[in-house]
């Protein structure tokens, strides 16, 4: 029924044994000595004929998952709706998923419940085994649906991924509509291969976006984490994030960032969150770490620092604004991308520190700032918001001298930097009880604080 496949040949391909893990060609080929199929799949391939380095390697087999289970000692099955099987190697994990049969649009396709995590995705006989002819058209993408075969090293494409890779283009694999009916978060992927690779998107593939964006509000929220992270935190932030918002994607992950780019304040444009996403992808550019709680902070931050300011004009001291703001913002955020309290809490003191930085910076008290576990993250989001032409710019300029001379004390901030008065309370006699030892302050105490919601005094958070 279906056209046969293209087979490219070893030398009509680069894919190199080089070029792969050395634990996937160990699956590989004991798979393959075993008498089992044994292909390398998915992004592995994708990347390895663009001449870029794989993130991960996933291998698709004949063999059942209890069948790949008993090749390996180190192997583990996950998921309940469809089982996969992990080995694992130290930190690196190859996914060895069974070919998948069923047909193309039954629900519950070969990943919809999200990298193997079977637990919030709807009920339903998944299980449905295959050929290699029938799993590739359960995959996303063209470009994603190319087989790497250990058993002659050549390259098998049965629906023009070579072509679309040629050509630079995404193009979902079946009708485009139904596709993103059947796993929304497909959406989201495009966009995210799109902005890695520099691809465009097929217009067969672009037209359903914005009619069926709205179906990302019946994705769990654990899911969209997940997504977010890779479409944030991969080096292709900020491409990722216009692309999205080009789609109307970006709103039904933050519909209150979004609602704050819609209603641009002071007359320029909020180029706050580009910004920060710029960073990011500067950073892993660099090979230096990014964090989630940085990435979510900046995030969210035009949002809280709005809903401060409103709770502040209503008679809330900046600090405790600053806390309300930043609890109001979170429990909204969660309903559609969740946050881990790992890194909600710690987001939380990095907009909890905005308010103290700006309280009378002098003595120890600024000394004990300088030492919160959460200082360099509130630095650098106080310094982008200077950038991004908040009114804090003498602020961040305190803080970067202070804290090359925190011996020479600094002359304050020139008055009317905002929320001058925002710690007064912190010169009170409490602080006496304090410790006085730099670097004590912080970690576990602060964050069990928070996790109790913690109060307005900073020394009690
Ligand atoms: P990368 O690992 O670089 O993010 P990838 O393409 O390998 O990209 P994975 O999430 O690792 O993405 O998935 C591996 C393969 O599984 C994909 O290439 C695709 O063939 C298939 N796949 C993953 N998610 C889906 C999905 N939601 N719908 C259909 N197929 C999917
Ligand atoms: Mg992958």
């Amino acid at each position: 029924m279906r056209a046969a496949p293209r087979i490219l040949a070893r030398a009509e391909h680069v894919v190199s044994r080089a070029d792969i893990s050395p634990n996937a060609l160990k699956v590989l080929y004991r798979l393959h000595e075993a008498g089992y199929q044994a292909f390398l799949v998915g992004g592995g391939v994708r990347d390895l004929l663009l001449g870029r380095e794989p993130k991960d390697f996933d291998v698709g087999t004949d063999a059942r998952p209890e069948e790949v289970r008993a090749l390996f000692r180190n192997c583990r099955l996950i998921g309940r709706r469809f089982r996969l099987a992990h080995v694992h190697f130290g930190r690196e994990i190859i996914e060895v998923a069974t070919f998948r049969g069923g047909g193309p649009a039954q629900a519950g396709d070969a990943r919809a419940d999200g990298d193997g995590d079977a637990d919030d995705a709807a009920p339903g006989d998944a299980n449905v085994y295959g050929t290699l002819e029938e799993d590739v058209w359960r995959r996303d993408f063209t470009v994603n649906a190319l087989y790497y075969n250990i058993g002659d090293f050549s390259v098998v494409d049965y629906v023009g991924g070579v072509e679309d890779l040629r050509a630079g283009v995404l193009r979902l694999i079946g009708d485009p509509a139904a596709r993103y009916r059947e796993d929304p978060v497909r959406m989201l992927r495009a966009v995210r291969f799109a902005a890695k690779l520099g691809f465009r998107l097929d217009p067969g593939t672009e037209a359903p976006i914005a009619g069926a964006a709205h179906l990302l509000e019946d994705i769990p929220p654990a899911r969209l984490f997940e997504e977010v992270l890779k479409l944030f935190l991969a080096g292709s932030a900020l491409p990722s994030f216009e692309q999205l918002r080009r789609y109307g994607l970006f709103a039904r992950l933050f519909p209150q960032t979004e609602d704050c780019l819609a209603r641009e304040e002071g007359g320029f444009p909020l180029t706050f969150v580009a910004r920060a996403l710029a960073n990011t992808d500067a950073r892993v550019a660099e090979g230096k770490p990014v964090t989630p709680v940085f990435l979510f902070a900046a995030l969210l931050w035009e949002p809280v620092r709005r809903r401060a300011a409103e709770l502040e004009a209503e008679g809330a001291p900046p600090l405790e604004a600053m806390q309300d703001a930043g609890g109001e913002v979170v429990s909204r955020q969660i309903r559609h991308v969740a946050l881990p309290r790992r890194i909600s809490l710690p987001m939380r003191e990095i907009w909890q520190l905005q308010t103290r930085f700006a309280g009378p910076p002098r003595g120890k008290r600024a000394l004990r700032l300088l030492s919160h576990p959460r200082f360099r993250a509130a630095y650098d989001l106080l310094v982008l918001r200077a950038q991004a032409g908040e009114a804090v710019s003498d602020l961040a300029d305190w803080w970067t001298r202070f804290q090359e001379r925190p011996d020479a004390q600094p002359a304050p901030p020139a008055a009317g930097a905002e929320d001058a008065a925002a710690d007064e309370s912190d010169e009170t006699p409490r602080r006496r009880r304090r410790p006085r030892r730099r670097g004590r302050r912080g970690g576990r105490r602060s964050s069990a604080g928070a996790v109790a919601g913690g109060t307005a005094g900073p020394e009690t958070e």
